[in-house]
């Protein structure tokens, strides 16, 4: 018996059957050559879609599904638990399929799920204002109606951890603070909170342990922003972190931090203050993911920690892969050519995605996401798909539904059926 992806048309198969492929395909790889070895799936192709909870409150969730499913061959989909504020759809337009309402101006840092409070320390989640979103346990919705389907589901956190009102506020000795002292401000929105403070640490670690324990999800993926990018790596240009806990990290591990920002003050390229300072912020988030991914697989031993990697200069936020890497299970890649409306563009994502899988190993399990909304045509959200399988890809991820028009959702199944992901027939809607 081959390893035969998940099935898009029927439901997926039990645990059981699962891991009876999984053996199938583990024993028949021992017997493969080589090269057959690395042409062979690891895993199911996933094909995720990201949801919020005004979409389900507007849309119901059966008829968002329907479409995800019909119209693009949607084997797993996750609630945008915590969205920082963002206009939706994104950047211009009016929602395509709402029968509501044409945009919304998304809360900052809002929760969309029920959270267990006694779970959490003194950083709480904080729930939207709005009674029609925080009076319904918008993870539940979309949990229960996935696993009646057969598809994944997972919650995200995205960029803020908690709203800039908290972070400048109750939270401020947690809050980052860039070269000069101030709270980080790169974005007039965000104000990050520390990587290296031991609460925020917690805070992350019991969000996590939350939405196991209430909603036993299958992957939790992070758009976290550990660390706001810094230009250039540099540190007067952008992010931090020169706060206490930094510095008392820094101590831990043999780094004078307080030292090196002085010498960065008056010069913020000397060297080898500035590299340390890189290398720190490496590490830093490289042991945020080591600590977070131990706690969260204590938990639940088959989860998978998604990261996303939502910036094409990594370093300049501070996030190195190959540092990241052992402590991040899966990585949906955030790169939404398509919505450019350019094929001329297509090639560099392709040249993208290609040195990623080159750079990590054929074994990090890898999502690149299509951008399905803006200027995207059917044609290049195709190709998107198809570079995607080409290029190594465990899954691709749909970028994002409030903004897809149905011809768009379209677009990503006739991309499977070109690049022959088995399993997928031809649009049923
Ligand atoms: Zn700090």
């Amino acid at each position: 018996m081959s390893p035969t992806p998940a099935a898009f048309d029927s439901p997926a198969p039990s645990r059981r059957d699962f891991l009876k492929m999984a053996g199938a395909a583990a024993a028949a790889a021992a017997v493969l050559p080589r090269a057959v070895q690395a042409a062979t799936p690891r895993r199911p192709f996933e094909v995720s879609a990201s949801l919020y909870a005004w979409e389900l409150h507007d849309e119901g969730v059966e008829r968002v599904l329907d479409n995800l499913q019909g119209m693009a061959a949607v084997n797993s989909v996750y609630l945008i638990g915590v969205m920082h504020p963002e206009r939706r759809p994104f950047r211009e337009g009016n929602f395509p399929h709402n029968p509501a309402r044409q945009t919304w101006m998304a809360e900052d840092a809002r929760c969309y799920w029920q959270p267990d409070l006694k779970k959490y320390g003194r950083i709480k989640p904080r729930l939207s204002d709005n009674d029609w979103l925080n009076g319904t346990d918008w993870a539940r919705v979309l949990a229960d109606a996935a696993r009646k389907r057969g598809l994944k589901f997972g919650i995200e956190q995205s960029h803020a951890l908690v709203d800039k009102a908290r972070a400048e506020g109750e939270f401020a000795d947690l809050a980052q603070r860039n070269i000069h002292g101030e709270f980080t401000h790169v974005r007039d929105w965000l104000r990050p909170l520390c990587p290296n403070q031991p609460a925020v640490r917690e805070y992350v670690q019991a969000l996590a342990a939350d939405v196991i324990a209430s909603y036993d999800v299958d992957y939790f993926q992070s758009c976290m922003i550990l660390f706001d990018e810094s230009v250039g790596g540099r540190p007067d240009r952008g992010g931090g972190c020169f706060c206490e806990a930094c510095k008392r990290t820094a101590r831990e591990h043999g780094l004078d931090l307080g030292k090196i920002q002085t010498t960065l003050l008056a010069d913020p390229t000397a060297q080898p203050a500035l590299g340390e300072w890189q290398e720190f912020r490496y590490q830093s988030a490289a042991r945020f993911y080591q600590t977070f991914h131990a706690s969260v697989h204590a938990r639940k031993r088959d989860i998978d920690v998604r990261y996303n990697l939502h910036m094409t200069n990594p370093l300049d936020w501070g996030v190195k892969l190959t540092a990241m890497q052992p402590h991040v299970d899966s990585l949906r890649i955030m790169d939404y050519t398509e919505q450019e409306g350019d094929p001329a563009l297509m090639d560099k994502k392709r040249q993208w995605l290609n040195g990623l899988r080159k750079d990590s190993g054929r074994d990090w399990p890898m999502i690149s996401a299509i951008g399905v909304r803006l200027k995207a045509t059917p044609e290049l959200i195709s190709e998107g798909v198809q570079i995607a399988v080409e290029t190594g890809m465990d899954g691709v991820a749909l970028g994002h539904y409030d903004g897809a028009t149905f011809p768009m959702l379209r677009g990503i199944r006739a991309g499977l059926v070109a690049a022959k992901v088995p399993g997928v027939r031809l649009a049923s809607l």
